[in-house]
């Protein structure tokens, strides 16, 4: 065995290679998400508004009992096996269903599954671009996107997101398009709406159909992949499922592709159950990303939780399981909603200013001083995450009751901020 201390000296302080030893440790909102454990297991009375998953109201994590009856029934015999390595065929055909319905995209597509949301971004990241190359997101992003880019050799570029009347700004992300395949020769574009994380903020229809439009387009000039992240959507406001038609219109040229996940949509965060999603109208081009997507599965995790995808799979296909948990989401959705209004009408009166929030685990609240922002709101037991420019406020852990301090806190943080 080897000796706890040893007098051995070698000339390395590291065996770690120089790109990596140096590397943040924990992430910020974990580590922001301690402290508020801490101090409530301490007696004081907190609000962690830092986290990204549904609470209920009395603080527990919401779960949805359709999705333990559906992993209950896995006989343990399929679930301890391994599963296809691209994921079991009815497995992928039921989340493609789940996602594009009756559009003609769920005719045409090719799916692979992955740990999560964020194997399917990894997937892309490393599918779409090449080492050294770029792929571009809004300002405000979920910070993973930078991890996941980097890790596998690749980079982030970003467009500002909000334009000066507080609306999507399609004249940056124009630009910043066709720069980067000016540069590149290629794209991979990362959107994450309904219900974009960090700032709550939903296109509407016309913002869609200008991305859509700008999409199409500079797909004609580059090969251009453009990412939905549906890691919220489905507790987005009614109409927000329309993406799925703007996506039609840029599949005509560009290569869409959707990461699906079972994390928040089924409140099973810990499964790790995902998909990538790739709609093309070439059976050719088809198999290609299936094999190409089938070998990075190979090339990283091999097979994902077979236990995860089989339960899915009889939630989203037996009838029964499937509107028992649309009803569930249903309840979930309306316990958020009633946050949602009752933080746009709190937060509106105290002047507050926010990008337009109808729905979603988060919203961003601007203040050029978020540090200190947050650091005062800690000190009156309210944890948000700062961020550049603004605030993280999860909704999705704040109970109705608490929005009230939530907000005056915000105001008292932002004041002493900026004093
Ligand atoms: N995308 C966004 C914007 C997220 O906020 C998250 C999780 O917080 C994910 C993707 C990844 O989720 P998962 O890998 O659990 O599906």
């Amino acid at each position: 065995m080897l000796p706890v201390s040893s007098t051995i000296e070698t000339p390395f302080d590291t065996t770690l290679i120089p790109g990596v030893f140096d590397r943040p440790g924990d992430d910020p909102i974990f580590s922001l998400n301690a402290e508020a454990s801490r101090r409530a297991a301490e007696g004081e009375s907190i609000l962690n508004a830092t986290l990204g998953a549904l609470m209920n109201e009395e603080g527990r994590l919401a779960v949805m009992p359709s999705v333990s009856r559906a992993f209950s029934g896995v006989p343990p015999e399929s679930a301890a096996a391994y599963s296809p390595i691209s994921g079991p065929t009815a497995f992928l055909e039921a989340v493609t269903r789940d996602t594009f319905g009756d559009s003609p995209l769920a005719e045409i597509s090719v799916a692979t599954a992955t740990a999560g949301a964020t194997g399917a971004l990894a997937h892309a990241i490393a599918t779409y671009l090449d080492l050294g190359q770029a792929l571009l997101t809004t300002d405000y992003f979920w910070s993973p996107y930078r991890i996941i880019a980097s890790h596998a050799g690749r980079r982030v570029e970003l467009f500002e997101m909000f334009d000066g009347a507080g609306g999507f700004n399609l004249g940056a992300f124009e630009k910043a398009l066709e720069g980067l395949i000016a540069r590149q020769g290629r794209a991979l574009v990362l959107f994450n709406f309904p219900c974009h994380n960090p700032t709550g903020y939903s296109l509407d229809e016309a913002e869609w159909e200008g991305v859509a439009e700008i999409v199409a387009r500079c797909a004609t000039q580059a090969p251009v992949a453009f990412l939905v992240d549906l890691a919220y959507a489905h507790f987005g406001a009614p109409g927000s499922e329309n993406w799925v038609r703007h996506v039609e219109r840029m599949a005509e040229s560009a290569q869409v592709l959707v990461a699906w996940t079972a994390s928040k949509a089924y409140a099973q965060y810990g499964a790790r159950v995902g998909a990538l999603i790739a709609p093309h109208r070439d059976p050719e081009e088809r198999q290609r990303i299936a094999n190409a997507l089938g070998y990075a599965c190979r090339g990283t995790w091999s097979n994902c939780n077979h236990l995860g995808m089989l339960a899915m799979t009889e939630l989203l296909v037996n009838e029964e399981l499937r509107a028992a948990a649309e009803g569930e989401r249903d309840q979930l959705r309306r316990l958020l909603d009633e946050r949602v209004r009752l933080f746009n009408a709190e937060a509106s009166r105290a002047g507050l200013r926010y990008p337009r929030y109808e729905g979603g685990f988060f919203v961003t609240v601007f203040t050029d001083e978020s540090q200190r922002a947050a650091a005062r709101m800690r000190e009156l037991g309210v944890f948000v995450v700062p961020i550049r420019g603004a605030l993280r406020v999860a909704m999705c852990s704040t109970p109705v009751a608490q929005i009230p301090r939530l907000v005056s806190a915000l105001v008292e943080g932002i004041r002493a901020g900026q004093a």
